[in-house]
């Protein structure tokens, strides 16, 4: 974990909560959610009990989840928990924290499966997409590979914790997938080009750097994805990739070649997101 000068900060016993949350040395929300994962208190009762005066102990472990925050560590990491889809997800440093943008992602595929199709998550890191794909859709056949244990270790408790089947396995992008077909393939891999400023900044600098960072030219693992695509999907199946802010034009050209109706979505701060297309002919 990088290291990281914080602040000193210090809640004496005897303050109240409402002081605390008063003026935190931290963004007002994250206060919020670290004050109520800390105490174990509910939103209600964060409010109901706003008068509650602190015991040393509780003053100590609430000082302990500021630094923490202030050293900069998200606070995905710091709870173990990043809300996706409506869906609360076990969430450690083994995986990226699940993005609110990614939801275009899912949405998107949502729109694409047919009944009972079978669908490929890329890279799953948290199981986000897959997880949020198979609830609501428990007529989906759901795959999701990474090539990481660990988090697969992470995916598999939260597809057990929403009570979802999800088929997880180890796999070097497509090389544990001969033979292996889909309706759609939905991916949000590492796109970030290495060396980029952004790796070192903010609560990047605590993500792991394999799922930020293909560490060449950001466009690696989108180009892996985009030519195995062809041999693994059913004829008219779709592949819908997250990318970066500015990779749209570069990944609808890796498109062109094997899909038809190649197009970029935008998030909801009107970036081109997701890119995306329907294979084109009969798979092989
Ligand atoms: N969306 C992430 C970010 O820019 C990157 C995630 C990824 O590389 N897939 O912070």
């Amino acid at each position: 974990m990088p290291e990281h000068d914080a602040p000193p900060y210090r809640i004496e016993a005897g303050t109240t909560l409402a002081a605390v949350l008063r003026k935190p040395p931290i963004d007002a929300i994250d206060a919020r959610i670290l004050v109520c994962h800390g105490l174990k208190l509910s939103r209600v009762q964060l409010i109901t009990q706003s008068e509650h005066a602190l015991d040393t102990k509780q003053a100590q472990l609430l000082s302990d989840l500021f630094i923490r925050r202030l050293a900069g560590e998200p606070v995905a990491y710091i709870i173990g928990e990043r809300e996706f889809f409506g869906l609360a997800l076990y969430t450690t440093p083994d995986v990226l924290i699940p993005r609110p943008e990614t939801e275009l992602l899912v949405e998107l595929a949502l729109e694409r499966l047919p009944q009972r199709g079978r669908v490929l998550d890329m890279g799953t890191g948290t199981g986000a997409i897959a997880i949020a794909i198979a609830h609501t859709r428990p007529d989906a056949a759901v795959t999701a590979i990474d090539a990481s244990g660990a988090a697969l270790q992470v995916a598999q408790r939260n597809a057990t914790q929403h009570g979802v089947h999800v088929q997880f396995m180890e796999s070097d992008w497509y090389a544990a997938l001969d033979g292996q077909h889909f309706d759609l393939i939905v991916s949000n891999p590492p796109y970030i080009v290495a060396n980029d400023p952004h790796l070192s900044q903010g609560d990047l600098r605590f993500e792991p750097i394999d799922a930020l960072t293909d560490h060449a030219d950001g466009l690696s693992a989108l180009r892996t994805i985009v030519h195995g695509a062809a041999t693994h999907l059913m004829p008219a199946g779709w592949l819908l990739m997250e990318h970066g802010y500015d990779q749209a034009e570069a990944v609808r050209g890796l498109l062109q070649r094997n899909f038809d109706a190649v197009q970029s979505w935008k998030d909801l701060a009107g970036i081109e997101r997701v890119s995306g297309g329907m294979v084109r002919g009969s798979s092989s």
